[in-house]
């Protein structure tokens, strides 16, 4: 299977582009790189400059898609997406960086105060939209150090995408602006492993092991472990589904307005994975 583990030197390459195309645009977001903290520049005024800003990551974002960093992401070679307050480099740039200080341990809990609270009183701006497993150890705001109004989450079992996960991916993609949608799976997924054992799944539970199904068949033709592999191949077909899924993030996506990536959480590192 297609992947590669974003080591700490594809992380730098990233931060050293992404944020010398930050520096320039500091005022779209109102921040600094893992100090940030986010203005409350309504969407509609900030558009033109996060468009602007958007335009200089283009090359920044090309060169990031043909390195060895990420190898899913073949949309880098164009210039972020971008919807409103955040383009999706940004938004991408932010969770790896919160990535990294939990991985480090120099967590740093950011924007969880009284401020913070006030200041998202009058609407919300999250930069990015994670879609991830219900399981307890895989706590988004957590896992990558973020605060109150950065990530709009969307939690189930196997990190999969029904018409209730659907709709309300799309109400922040298009009503709340964000740029930016992860498709969050696990190691060690307890969902995705009862799909892989078979047998009769009790109540409501078997609607979840029927959606991940397809996903188990398709990795059962691949080398190496059948988990491991269907965890993925369960990430990646939730990345088509979403990327496809009409009419509305389809839309976003062809209109250059939203990225949707996917991405594996190494329960024993604490490090994220790109697909
Ligand atoms: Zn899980």
């Amino acid at each position: 299977m297609l992947e590669r583990k974003f080591n700490r030197r594809d992380f730098l390459r990233l931060s050293a582009v992404s944020l010398g195309a930050l520096a320039a645009s500091q005022a779209v977001a109102g921040c600094s790189g893992s100090n940030m903290r986010f203005s409350r520049t309504p969407p509609a005024a900030a558009e033109g400059e996060a468009a602007a800003a958007a335009e200089g990551e283009g090359e920044a974002a090309a060169e990031v898609g043909q390195g060895e960093a990420v190898t899913a992401p073949a949309a880098h070679a164009a210039p972020a997406a971008v919807t409103g307050k955040f383009t999706s480099a940004q938004g991408l740039m932010f969770l790896l960086q919160g990535n990294q200080r939990f991985v480090s341990g120099q967590v740093q809990h950011p924007r969880r105060d009284a401020f913070r609270r006030a200041d998202t009183l009058g609407g919300q701006t999250p930069f990015a939209v994670v879609l991830t497993c219900s399981d307890s150890r895989v706590a988004p705001e957590v896992i990558f150090d973020q605060g109150v109004g950065d990530i709009f989450v969307v939690r189930t079992a196997g990190n999969i995408a029904g018409e209730i996960a659907l709709g309300s991916i799309e109400y922040a993609v298009e009503h709340l602006n964000a740029p930016l949608v992860l498709v969050l799976g696990h190691q060690k997924c307890g969902a995705v492993s009862a799909t892989v054992d078979g047998g009769e799944a009790p109540g409501h539970i078997k609607n979840v092991v029927e959606h991940i199904a397809p996903a188990v068949e398709r990795a059962r033709g691949l080398q190496g472990d059948l988990l491991a592999n269907a965890i993925d191949t369960n990430i990646l077909e939730t990345v088509h589904q979403l990327r496809t899924s009409a009419p509305i993030l389809a839309e976003f996506v062809n209109a250059r307005r939203l990225e949707v990536f996917g991405a594996r959480y190494n329960l024993d590192t604490g490090s994220v994975t790109f697909l």
